[in-house]
Order: structure tokens, then sequence, then C-alpha cells
């Protein structure tokens, strides 16, 4: 069956194209039909009405929506925050655990391996293992208790039970690059997390593999003109790859300027490390044993206030960084989703052309989702 979008104003890196029309089949895309050239006969059209047409966004950082998290070690919750994820335009998602017990997060990945056998909303290809092996200092609103000494043998257990395509942890914590260079060959990407480590101690978990900073400036060492830190290795390394919260909390307004005039596009992740509080507006929740309370768009933990995780929906982040940069929608769709593929070495991700997967986004003027198509299908 052969599907046909028109009426599209395509974006995908390096391209734009008014009036154009893409023509789909068997979950890839078959061509690209600029405007003027002849219209292929389909089965289905779906008239976009001139709507931004984008890949579908890939979320490499989501611990949950909508009142529920990953961790809830329930099939159940994660079928519902995929499909929550799906109406933010998130086609692929890596569900993200928490600094959890070892049983706890085995249980967790067979939960997701059950559903990335049957990915009915957003496809799910692997995991995001964030913690448990952090630095305590630095545990924000991940759950200190449950802390461990980085051990290679619980990410393999987990990793064989669900793909682990990321692991966050914190490269100044003794074994930790052990870890990294374990991780890198048998294919996960290492990304560091809640550490207090120094640039030099960034630079020494790269060459053992480290390729990714999660959520950049969150939970790590600032910058400091004596000592650049985690932040400033992310900014003048050329090709660490930098997560980005975009919800103008986590990074606020004037650091995201900052971040997108100095660090070329091609190393910026967008992600929203949402949890259970997106969605629901305001009130109380749950993460990793923690009390969470929401109010304005802002999740912070009941004790303490530090920020824990957001309530973020993927299209918002991408219409903040729309308004604040000037940046034109081609360059910014490479953060969206091309990057993260290209960084996690996953094909068919993040480009509308030929051959790719029909994994699409299509939005309105303000940035809310109209439809969101994974494999061709409106879902
Ligand atoms: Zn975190």
């Amino acid at each position: 069956m052969k599907t046909l979008i028109k009426n599209a104003y395509i974006v995908s890196p390096d391209v734009e194209i008014e009036g154009a029309s893409l023509l789909m089949e068997d979950g890839r895309i078959l061509s690209v039909i600029g405007a003027g050239e002849a219209t292929p006969d389909a089965d289905e059209v779906i008239d976009a009405g001139g709507r931004l047409v984008m890949p579908g966004f890939f979320d490499i950082h989501c611990h949950g929506a909508d009142g529920n998290d990953v961790c809830d070690n329930s099939l159940e919750a994660i079928r519902h925050i995929a499909r929550r994820k799906l109406q933010e335009g998130v086609t692929t998602w890596l569900p993200t655990t928490l600094t959890q017990p070892q049983d706890k997060l085995e249980e967790i990945a067979g939960k997701c391996a059950q559903y990335m056998a049957n990915p009915e909303f957003c496809r799910a290809p692997g995991l995001h293992v964030e913690g448990p092996f952090i630095n305590k200092k630095n545990a924000g609103a991940q759950n200190p208790e449950f802390v461990r000494p980085p051990d290679f043998g619980e990410l393999k257990r987990i990793h064989d039970i669900a793909p682990a395509l990321i692991v966050s942890l914190a490269p100044d914590i003794e074994g930790a690059n052990e870890v990294i260079r374990k991780g890198a060959e048998i294919g996960i990407t290492s990304s560091a997390a809640h550490t207090s480590s120094t640039a030099a101690q960034i630079f020494e978990a790269k060459k053992a593999g480290l390729k990714h900073l999660t959520h950049f400036c969150n939970a790590m060492t600032p910058v400091h003109h004596r000592e650049i830190g985690v932040v400033g290795a992310g900014l003048i390394d050329d090709s660490l790859k930098l997560e980005l919260i975009c919800d103008k909390i986590h990074l606020c307004p004037d650091m995201l300027k900052l971040v997108f005039k100095l660090v070329p596009i091609e190393r910026l992740l967008m992600i929203t490390d949402s949890m259970a509080a997106s969605w629901i507006g305001q009130g109380e929740v749950d993460l990793g044993g923690l009390a969470v309370i929401v109010k304005d768009g802002k999740a912070v933990l009941k004790e303490g206030g530090a920020l824990a995780g957001s309530a973020l929906l993927y299209n918002e982040g991408l219409k903040n960084v729309v308004e604040l940069t000037g940046l034109p929608l081609h360059q910014i769709v490479k953060a969206t989703s091309w990057n993260q593929a290209q960084s996690l070495g996953l094909q068919g991700f993040g480009k509308l052309e030929p051959g790719f997967f029909a994994d699409i986004v299509i939005l309105n003027n303000d940035f809310s989702v109209w439809k969101t198509l994974v494999g061709g299908e409106v879902r």
C-alpha cells in the first residue's frame, strides 16, 4: 500500500522544501516530490495543508509521562508512556531507568523487552540506563540509597534482557572507565552524568569510549575559570555530544542560546528527560521512591526542592529552541533525531529521504502535533 503526504513543508537535515509531497510504502519513504512535479498515485493521501513535515523525534532520555514511570515496573505503564510520547511527535524512544536496586532493574528491563517485542506506539530500540553508577554528591533526583560502585556485570545482565543503548554514569567514580570501555565493546554508548568530574577526567573517560554528556549542565561540575569542569569540557571538545533539556528551566533561556551559539548543531541532542510529571499539569508524583511536586511546568523534589526531571513535551522543546535561537529548522532538525541515530549507530532514522523509515511528525504552525506516523502509519 502506498501513502502520499501532499502539501507538505518538508524539513530534513540541510533541506527545506515548500509545497512538497512524500510517498511511502512498506514502512519506508519511496520518494520526495518537489512542488510543481507530478504527484504519483497512492492508495491513501494525507493533505498536510502546508504544515511542517519532519522526521519523527528521537527521545533518548525519558523516564515517564502522565503519571507513569518506566520504573513502575509495569508493561501497562510503558505502553501508556509510549502512547503519550507519540502525541509529542516522538517516534523513537529509549525507556530510561532510574537508580534502583539491580533485581528491580532486571525486572523493569524485562517489561521493556515485552514492549520492544511489540511496539504498538513509538519504537523503542533499547534502554537508557541512568545510574546507578553515579556520584552520590550529584545524585539530584536519583535516589542516593541505591547508588552503587560501577559494575559491568550488573549492566551486562540488564543488557542481556533488553539492549542498553546508553548508560549514564559518573566518570569520577573508580571503576567507571572500565564499564565505559567494556560497554563500548558491546555497543553500549556511555554518557557522563551526575558527576563531580574535572575536565581532565572527562577527557580520560573519552579515551575509554565516553561519547555523551547527560542532561548537559545539570548535576555536573560547572565552568570555573581555573577548572572548566564537565560543562567546559563539553563546550570545547569537538566530538562529545550534549543532551539538552530545552524547557527553559533546566537550562535557562540564555544558556540555551549560548550552547546553540557555541556548539556545532551536530553535537547537540535534544531530549525531554520527562518523567511522570509531564502531561499532568500539576500535582504530586513518585520518582524512584522520592516524592515530586509538579507546578507551573516545573517538577521538584518535595524534600530539598532539587529539580526532578522535567515535565517537558518534546514538541514544546523544539518550539523553545526555534524561538530562542532563530536558527533555521533544517539545522535544528539535526538535533531532534538525526544526531541521536548517528551517535547510536542506528540506520534509517532522522531524514526524510528515500529508504529511510517513514517515521514522521506533522506539526501545526504553533508546533503542536497534528499527526505522528510510525512506519508510514498514523498511530
Ligand atoms: Zn539525571
